[in-house]
């Protein structure tokens, strides 16, 4: 659909008085009247104009190559930031990309908006064959939280409104806003226009939980004998890091941090439980959820991990009443957000707290000192070809001295060693594939980390996951952005050397071009490009381009016989028995 000659449509409304506005300048004005100060996005048709318009505003408009990764980094931003993440595609196929990425942020209970340009509704409801039509309201409903749709200039103010405090109250998640092209060009009185703007008044207002959920809980909780805490993002994305600190050390209970909730406090406390993981999970007597989920991640809270069946008790503090229950028996529902319930539990046990038993937090100590001792020395390698020890050991080192820095990593085995061996500091400093583990969403992620934050980001890569949006290198060049992507490149996906069982020329599935440059690619759009083969060479390397935040990417050739199957969920990825023995 053609944008609307804003002066042809005018001449029709002259004879109203006063000034007039338009859908263009309305939706603008209603996005940055809520704070908006970034849209991430793709142009074209119809919403070009609108990106220009909204540049002009002084919004930051940053164009990508591919939507699913300018809403990958709207989603990111919308977990950083507690505010919805923006992003602005062009109709049917734009829209449908960008889709994916916000079901991502709805799973990964993200604030987000996806804000796509339609084609005209008359032709489109009667199916008559419009330029990219499709009925993307009716499309997007069942992957988000909300969808809506603007028909009058009027109600766009109230439209905007209406999916920011859908975004971000409650549980967060995805919400689809969209904006036929007409809508653009329609005109009303400007004084008019400017009346109908609402800013969005207390946008995600505290839960308080109630007094006898928090009592029951400290009931349960004081009964433990082997008490775990786990932390989720959702204890991350709620940015209350001084509370939970609070709660886990006046507790005195050891914590195992999720993927991305790694960092609330520095991976190398005390209390931490990370490298007993297996014991922790086993053994715990009562466990207190904190913003994360028993889905897959967690074995759904049952089965041998958990050790023996019915052996535990859950306390759950969830901003989301109807996750309570979702796969265990939960003791102790604490319905409420993370910051009100914590101050609740604090309050509870202030006075007479008493320490869960030591030869409890002594057995955890010991394991994962044990773990941690068992794992140094593989750290240290320098060997070549490297293994993901090696290499991981380099970076790890690097997190240490530069905490600030974001840590953004995708892949399998890349995903699965990084995430163990990595240590970080402070919270929301480790992006990932979040709860569905998508491969692809590292350079969106990498981007809005370092839009959002200003701080350097190093992006950890499997040479598979950084395929899917490795052509947004062109935009981290364009942004000059200060993020150093790390390919850790073995071949293939879960390792290079897989041979095509047929015995035809081609390779197997699972292999890529051998010895690819990915380096070059940087070098292509003005970026630095390097290779590297050994522990030492990665961390100069590294350090050299943290140093510089300048774009950079450097190859890192990673032994091709290194990895195994998915990384560590080898489990998922059925196994055909009989067909095996042709493998
Ligand atoms: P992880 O994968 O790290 O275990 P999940 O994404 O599974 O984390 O779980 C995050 C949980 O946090 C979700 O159930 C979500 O409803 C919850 N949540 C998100 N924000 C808040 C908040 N402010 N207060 C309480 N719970 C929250
Ligand atoms: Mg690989």
């Amino acid at each position: 659909m053609t944008t609307p000659n804003t002066a042809e449509t005018m001449t029709e409304d002259q004879s109203a008085p006063g000034a007039l506005t338009d859908g263009f300048h309305l939706l603008i004005d209603a996005l940055k009247l809520n704070g908006v100060e970034t849209i991430y996005g793709v142009p074209g048709i119809p919403i070009t104009d609108l990106g220009r318009m909204a540049q002009a505003a002084g919004i930051r408009v940053l164009s990508f190559r591919h939507e699913q990764n300018a809403g990958n980094a709207a989603a990111t931003a919308g977990f950083l930031t507690k505010k919805p993440g923006i992003c602005l595609t062009v109709s049917a196929p734009g829209f449908l990309n960008g889709l994916t990425a916000l079901a991502h942020a709805t799973t990964n209970c993200w604030p987000m908006i996806l804000i796509s340009g339609s084609s005209e509704r008359e032709v489109v409801d009667l199916m008559q064959g419009d330029y990219e039509e499709m009925d993307q309201l009716a499309i997007a409903k069942p992957l988000c939280k909300a969808a809506y749709r603007i028909l009058h200039a009027a109600d766009i103010g109230i439209g905007v409104a209406r999916a920011i405090r859908s975004a971000v109250s409650g549980r967060p998640g995805g919400v689809y806003l969209d904006i036929p092209g007409a809508l653009l060009g329609q005109v009303m009185d400007e004084v008019e226009g400017a009346a109908s703007l609402v800013k969005v008044i207390d946008p995600a207002p505290a839960q308080i939980p109630s007094p006898d959920a928090v009592q029951r809980a400290l009931q349960v909780i004081k009964g433990a004998k082997k008490p775990l805490i786990i932390l989720g993002k959702g204890a991350a994305y709620a940015q209350a890091d001084d509370l939970v600190r609070q709660f886990v050390e006046t507790s005195g209970i050891p914590y195992l941090p999720m993927s991305m909730a790694k960092g609330l406090l520095p991976d190398t406390h005390n209390q931490s439980a990370g490298p007993a993981r297996s014991l922790v999970l086993k053994e715990a007597d009562v466990v207190i959820m904190l913003g994360a989920r028993l889905n897959w991640l967690l074995s759904h809270g049952k089965g041998k991990q958990w050790g023996a069946p019915r052996s535990k008790k859950f306390v759950q503090i969830d901003i989301e009443p109807k996750e309570m229950d979702s796969n265990v028996e939960i003791a102790a529902p604490l319905v409420g957000d993370i910051a009100s319930v914590l101050t609740a539990l604090l309050d509870g046990m202030e006075g007479a707290w008493t320490k869960p038993p030591t030869d409890w937090t002594d057995a955890v100590k010991a394991k994962k000192d044990a773990n941690v001792a068992r794992m140094a020395t593989k750290l240290q390698n320098n060997n070549t070809p490297m293994d993901y020890n090696g290499a991981l050991g380099a970076l790890k080192r690097i997190i240490a001295q530069r905490p600030d820095a974001i840590l953004v990593n995708e892949g399998a085995n890349t995903l699965d060693f990084a995430r163990s061996i990595i240590d970080m500091y402070k919270p929301r400093k480790r992006l990932d594939v979040g709860t569905w583990g998508v491969m692809g969403v590292g350079m969106g992620s990498a981007i809005a980390a370092a839009v959002e934050t200003g701080q350097r980001v190093l992006a950890v890569e499997g040479d598979s996951a950084f395929g899917f949006s490795g052509m947004e290198v062109e935009t981290i060049c364009r942004y000059k952005l200060p993020i150093c992507i790390v390919v850790f490149n073995n071949n293939g996906i879960y390792r290079g050397t897989d041979v095509n069982p047929s015995g035809s020329g081609d390779v197997a599935t699972t292999v890529f071009v051998e010895n690819a440059r990915y380096d070059l690619m940087m070098q292509a759009f003005g970026g630095t490009g390097i290779h590297v083969t050994n522990p030492d060479e990665l961390r100069r390397a590294v350090n050299a381009a943290m140093d510089a935040s300048i774009p950079t990417l450097i190859n890192a050739a990673i032994d091709p016989a290194a990895g195994k199957e998915s990384g560590n969920i080898g489990n998922l990825n059925p196994v055909s028995i009989v067909g095996k023995k042709d493998l």
